[in-house]
C-alpha cells in the first residue's frame, strides 16, 4: 500500500474530499460511485465502484475477471473468433470517418446510442479526462459529463 502523504478532515456532515490529484489520476470523476472496504481496526479502503457485470453486453452470466475488465464467456468466444478480429479494423475506420464526416448528424444520434459510444470511447481510452472524451466523441464537455451521470445513474460506469 503506496502512502499518498494526503490528508483530509471530515467536515461537520462527515463528508471527505477525495484530493483533485488522486480523482485525476484513477479517473475518478464527480458522481462516480465508490466502495468502502474495511482492512481492519485502522485502515478504510477507497475504491471506484465497478460493477462485475460483462463490460460489453451487461450480462451477469459466466463473468471472467481480465485486465480490471469483467467479460461473460460469450462475448470472450466473440472476441476470439478470427473471423471477427479481421473485420475490427474496418469497422473502427467506419467510425472514424462518420465522426469526421457527419459530425452534426452525430450530435443529433439518440441519447441510448451516445452512452454506448461514450461506454466504448471509455473502455478504449480508461484514462482519458471528459475533455479528451468530447473530442473522441465530437460532442461538448458539458454532454460527456451529462452522459456519464445517464450511466453511472444506470450502473454502468
Ligand atoms: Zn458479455
Amino acid at each position: 500500500m503506496k502512502d499518498t502523504g494526503m490528508i483530509r478532515s471530515l467536515d461537520s456532515l462527515g463528508r471527505i474530499v477525495v484530493p483533485a490529484e488522486i480523482r485525476m489520476t484513477r479517473n475518478i470523476d464527480i458522481g462516480d460511485p465508490i466502495e468502502f472496504f474495511i482492512l481492519n481496526d485502522n485502515t478504510i479502503i477507497l475504491r471506484k465502484y465497478t460493477s462485475t457485470e460483462c463490460t460489453f453486453c451487461r450480462s451477469h452470466d459466466h463473468v471472467t475477471y481480465y485486465k480490471e475488465q469483467f467479460i461473460c464467456s460469450s462475448c470472450l468466444k466473440e472476441i476470439a473468433d478470427p473471423e471477427r478480429m479481421s473485420q475490427v479494423p474496418e469497422a473502427r475506420q467506419d467510425f472514424a470517418g462518420e465522426v469526421s464526416e457527419h459530425s452534426s448528424t452525430i450530435r443529433k444520434t439518440k441519447t441510448e446510442d451516445m452512452c454506448q459510444r461514450l461506454e466504448r470511447a471509455i473502455e478504449e481510452h480508461p484514462y482519458a479526462n471528459q475533455k479528451e472524451l468530447a473530442e473522441i466523441l465530437g460532442i461538448s464537455q458539458a454532454r460527456v459529463s451529462q452522459l456519464k451521470r445517464k450511466l453511472s445513474t444506470a450502473g454502468k460506469l
